[in-house]
């Protein structure tokens, strides 16, 4: 069983690979060996259990979407009816809280009403900034 294809799990899950690989690659500096193997790690850490969670999620939909047995087409029948809408934001909130973006680039306003899980900042940006910091600081005590 892999991602359901007809949720676009599987074309969400490349895009957020991609821009979280691309985060990842951003950080690498000084460019070595050590340092690119760091990423690719620390890229691994950040998005493996994060997909391997959504294959039992993946099955449980296809069966809901597409199962032919009775207790299948119970279930659907329930779910699909009788649990309340405000059940069915909640989930919708949660599962559309992860929206990484490229850290980068200027981020992209939060326009609509749902919560947005913050975005991881950008290492090397964040140690440029410290540096910047501390060359000012050093200034200013001279
Ligand atoms: C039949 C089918 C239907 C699907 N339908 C849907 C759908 O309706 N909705 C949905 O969301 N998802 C769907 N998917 C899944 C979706 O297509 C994939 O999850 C998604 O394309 C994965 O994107 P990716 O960039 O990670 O990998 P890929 O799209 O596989 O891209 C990897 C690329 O790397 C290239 N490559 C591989 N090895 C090398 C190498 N050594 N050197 C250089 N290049 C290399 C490959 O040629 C390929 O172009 C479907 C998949 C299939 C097979």
């Amino acid at each position: 069983m892999g991602l359901l294809p007809s949720t676009g799990a599987g074309a969400v899950n490349a895009m957020q690979d991609a821009v979280i690989l691309a985060n990842h690659l951003y950080d690498i500096k000084p460019t070595s060996f050590e340092s690119i193997k760091q990423a690719l790690s620390d890229f691994k850490e950040e998005r493996f259990d994060a997909v391997k969670e959504q294959y039992p999620q993946a099955e449980f939909a296809a069966q809901l979407q597409f199962g032919h047995t009775l207790w299948e087409r119970v279930l659907r029948h329930i779910l699909f009816n009788w649990i309340p809408k405000s059940m069915q934001l909640k989930r919708m909130t949660k599962d559309n809280a992860y929206r990484p973006q490229a850290n980068f680039l200027p981020q992209a306003p939060k326009r609509g009403t749902l919560d947005v899980i913050s975005q991881k900042p950008s290492k090397r940006i964040q140690k440029e900034k410290e540096e910047e910091e501390a060359k000012k600081h050093a200034v200013t005590v001279l």
